[in-house]
């Protein structure tokens, strides 16, 4: 019999300076809330250079160019971010799914780049800036566990049962 539980998963999501500059930290959140996703850990941080370069790995420069890691380093030291643990049911694709494709201008609609940000990569390289695209998600399991290392330690990332919690209270 299949173990059910290995299709709970635990991800990792930033939002990145543009979204807490143009304060949209509340309604992304709310996103994830609304389908069901559990937030099992959250902290407001302004990275420090080690650690955006603990997050933006030497794999970003083998697949989008050494250029790319170093704006989006600069990109992540250059204010607060949100980074958020979040608990679902095969959670590291269906967030990605919610986030959409990496460059806004052809993120589909509906998709948290497609409906809040519109910047193309042809106009990001002609001003030699990283693509402002809001928010960050693991893309596999090496990756959130990695990731989810970076940004919380152990005791940040929280156990609890929603329900439980419901009938303490009433
Ligand atoms: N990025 C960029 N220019 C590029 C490709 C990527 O500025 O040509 C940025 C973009 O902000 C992206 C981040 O680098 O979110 C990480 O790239 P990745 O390929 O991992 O995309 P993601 O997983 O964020 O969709
Ligand atoms: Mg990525």
């Amino acid at each position: 019999m299949t173990n059910t539980c290995e299709t709970i998963q635990r991800t990792l999501v930033l939002l990145k300076p543009d979204a807490v500059n143009r304060g949209l930290v509340g309604e992304i959140l709310h996103r994830f809330e609304r389908v069901g996703m559990k937030i099992v850990g959250l902290k407001m941080v302004w990275p420090t250079e080690e650690t955006a370069l603990k997050h933006y790995t030497e794999d970003l420069a083998i697949r989008r160019g050494e250029h790319v890691r170093k704006l989006m380093v600069e990109m992540l030291v250059s204010g607060p971010i949100v980074a958020i643990a979040l608990e679902g049911i095969e959670a590291i694709e269906l967030v990605r799914k919610m986030v959409g494709g990496t460059e806004p201008k052809a993120a589909a609609p509906g998709t948290i780049r497609g409906d809040y940000a519109h910047v193309s990569f042809k106009h990001a390289d002609a001003r030699q800036v990283g693509v402002l695209n809001l928010i960050h998600a693991s893309s596999n399991e090496d990756d959130a566990r990695q990731e989810l290392e970076v940004w919380f330690d152990a005791s940040e990332l929280l156990e609890f049962d929603p329900h439980y919690v419901k009938q303490t209270i009433v």
